[in-house]
């Protein structure tokens, strides 16, 4: 939508990973069923109620004051940070390289991404894959 709205013709305002949106920032992280879809499943994973946020900020924002336990929020904003890289990059993958966004595949990558940053930079090097997949706050 930013290159359109400045006269770089860009083919398809549409969605990449649904077709009924608007191909920008809130819609692709917020408003795409696609991303809904993982975000859903994300919280589910995560134990927390499903909620929907307008936009990038206001989910960042939740996810940077959410819960009480210090350790238990920066997992959280971790996985928030793995979400959007994910969705941006399965974006890109189906525009630039044309392959099928699969939300699960995405999921996956999202929990395999997250626990190399959490366990390799996050300063939890016992967190053990197994325990992770069932629910991250599991590894503290
Ligand atoms: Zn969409």
């Amino acid at each position: 939508m930013a290159l359109s709205k400045r006269g770089v013709r860009v083919g398809t305002n549409s969605c990449h990973l649904c077709s009924s949106g608007v191909d920008d920032t809130d819609h692709l992280f917020m408003g795409c069923s696609f991303a809904g879809d993982i975000w859903k499943w994300l919280c589910h994973w995560c134990g927390i109620p499903f909620r929907s946020f307008n936009n990038v900020s206001s989910l960042v924002e939740f996810a940077a004051n959410w819960g009480h336990c210090p350790k238990k929020k920066r997992i959280f904003l971790v996985i928030v940070y793995g979400f959007l890289w994910c969705i941006w990059k399965a974006r890109n993958e189906k525009v630039f390289r044309s392959t099928c966004a699969n939300a699960p595949k995405v999921v996956d990558n999202i929990l395999a991404l997250v626990f190399d940053w959490v366990k390799h930079r996050g300063k939890f090097n016992n967190c053990n894959w197994y325990v992770w997949i069932c629910n991250p706050f599991d590894i503290l």
